[in-house]
């Protein structure tokens, strides 16, 4: 399992970082986004580090499926999978990215404009 010490997302990952975590398993966590942006707004990474997109193999095709398979879960959960949400992965400068662990955000709750700048 790859791991960067200097990761922010990796800390919380092994727990040497607090987050509020609302699931976890063998391959991924969640955890709440410490700026959120709406009043559901949830991180979803996958265990290993990943920085982005660009880093993908073919082989990570069912990693990235289980990300949306708990997003799922979550928006059913946080009771936004009727009223709506957002789920926005960026990768790289133009993205705004600003941690480079591969993450999803669940973002829900209100109502949001498209597109968002
Ligand atoms: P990005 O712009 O890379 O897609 O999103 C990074 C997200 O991580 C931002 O929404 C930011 O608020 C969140 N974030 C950054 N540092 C931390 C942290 O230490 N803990 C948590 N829970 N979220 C963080
Ligand atoms: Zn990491």
């Amino acid at each position: 399992m790859s791991t960067d010490p200097a990761c922010i997302f990796c800390q919380i990952i092994s727990g040497d970082s607090p987050a509020s975590i609302f699931y976890q398993d063998d391959l991924a966590v969640a955890f709440h986004d410490i700026r959120p942006v709406a009043p559901v707004h949830i991180l979803i990474v996958p265990r290993r580090h990943i920085p982005s997109v660009n880093n993908l193999a073919e082989a990570d095709e069912p990693l990235i499926g289980h990300l949306f398979t708990i997003a799922r879960h979550l928006a059913r959960e946080q009771r936004v999978d009727q009223t709506g949400y957002r789920l926005i992965l960026n990768t790289g400068p133009d993205s705004g990215q600003a941690v480079f662990h591969l993450h999803l955000h669940l973002i829900g709750g209100r109502r949001m404009r498209f597109p968002m700048g």
